[in-house]
């Protein structure tokens, strides 16, 4: 966490995620009092460690979390809803992988199963994980070191060591993600670094950003508004860290900025047409800038040019007697005269 003193040597901490924040909320502000029980957030977040690729010391995440609401059905319906979001920003490639990690009842036997088996295998094992396996050894599962991924693969997976109860959650879960068309894979390797998670734990992943992959992921945290003096809650949500995500989007070329538009109106009846046009052009999302000067035709196509425009709209007397404008293409150098109700269409379309 990103932990400083301040001038009174005061020690302060910035959220390093969203949930503990909105389930601090929800106690003190007794949401759970609501009819509904489903909360949003978006904001800066803040961690210590090295910056990676994609990965900011100030970052911002998007989240939403489901209250009071221990069934499986919630949690498909939130997935349907992330996986159905991602997809409509235009990331084709993700994958949703969903894993169980149980609760008290069935992790703590879980863990002994794993801790004595990397025992076992303790030689193949990195530095990270001799640690790690002592308090948390299902972080070994996790790790990115090629040596571990081959010492765990043979490891016991933790959905066999489900109880009754997380047993039959998990797969509910899976049928109803089945009844929604949402694919997805289990993944018994996939574990959280936040020890509040219970049963059912997500990822969505997708291929673009090399090994950081995950986009968005959450998981159930049934224990936490009664572990932060709350009643006691069943909670599923995730969180979205944003900039990877704009990463993502850049590289499936789906973040093109809007195309701009220099509207070169000539003379007072062109300047009243412009008018007209402009506003409904900005509402359907062009980036459209009126040359106001009165300077020559050339001036102001150079003008245009230095804005780095993609279209310019020429609007001179014999265009408005026609009701067509005279764009100019800027890279292919092309004019062509279009009428004013299909404008949007031509310089909508960038080629
Ligand atoms: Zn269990
Ligand atoms: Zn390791």
């Amino acid at each position: 966490m990103y932990t400083f003193a301040d001038r009174r040597g005061t020690s302060l901490t910035l959220r390093p995620e969203g949930t503990a924040s909105v389930v601090r909320a929800y106690i003190e502000r007794r949401l759970y009092d609501l009819p509904l029980q489903k909360i949003f957030y978006t904001g800066p977040m803040f961690r210590y460690e090295r910056p990676q690729k994609g990965r900011y010391r100030q970052f911002h995440q998007l989240g939403a979390e489901v209250l009071g609401d221990g069934n499986p059905r919630a949690e498909a319906e939130m997935l349907e809803m992330l996986t159905r979001y991602i997809s409509r920003l235009g990331i084709k490639d993700a994958s949703l992988q969903i894993n169980s990690l149980g609760c008290n009842e069935c992790r703590p036997g879980y863990r002994e199963t794993l801790y004595s088996f990397l025992l076992d295998n303790k030689d193949g094992l990195c530095t990270d994980c001799l640690r790690r396996m002592e308090f948390n050894p299902l972080r070994a599962l996790d790790c990115k070191i090629k040596g571990c991924i081959e010492v765990t693969a043979e490891a016991p997976s933790i959905v066999d060591s489900l109880c009754t109860e997380c047993d039959g959650h998990f797969k509910a879960v899976g049928e109803a993600l089945t009844m929604l068309k949402v694919s997805y894979e289990v993944n018994p390797r996939m574990v959280r670094g936040l020890d509040y998670y219970t049963k059912t734990t997500f990822e969505i992943v997708s291929s673009g950003l090399g090994s950081q992959n995950t986009v968005a992921a959450g998981g159930r945290y049934d224990g936490l508004v009664k572990e932060l003096g709350g009643p006691d809650t069943p909670c599923f949500g995730f969180a979205i860290g944003l900039e990877r995500l704009v990463m993502l989007l850049k590289e499936a070329d789906v973040l093109r900025p809007a195309p701009l538009v220099v509207f070169i109106p000539l003379g007072a009846e062109a300047e009243a047409s412009a008018a007209a046009l402009i506003p409904g052009l900005r509402d359907k999302g062009l980036k459209v800038i009126e040359d106001f000067s009165a300077a020559t035709l050339k001036k102001r196509m150079k003008k245009a040019d230095k804005l780095g425009a993609s279209f310019t709209v020429i609007l001179g007397e014999d265009e408005i007697r026609e009701g067509v404008a005279a764009v100019k293409d800027m890279r292919s150098a092309t004019q062509e005269k279009v009428p004013f109700d299909t404008l949007y269409e031509r310089l909508s379309r960038c080629d």
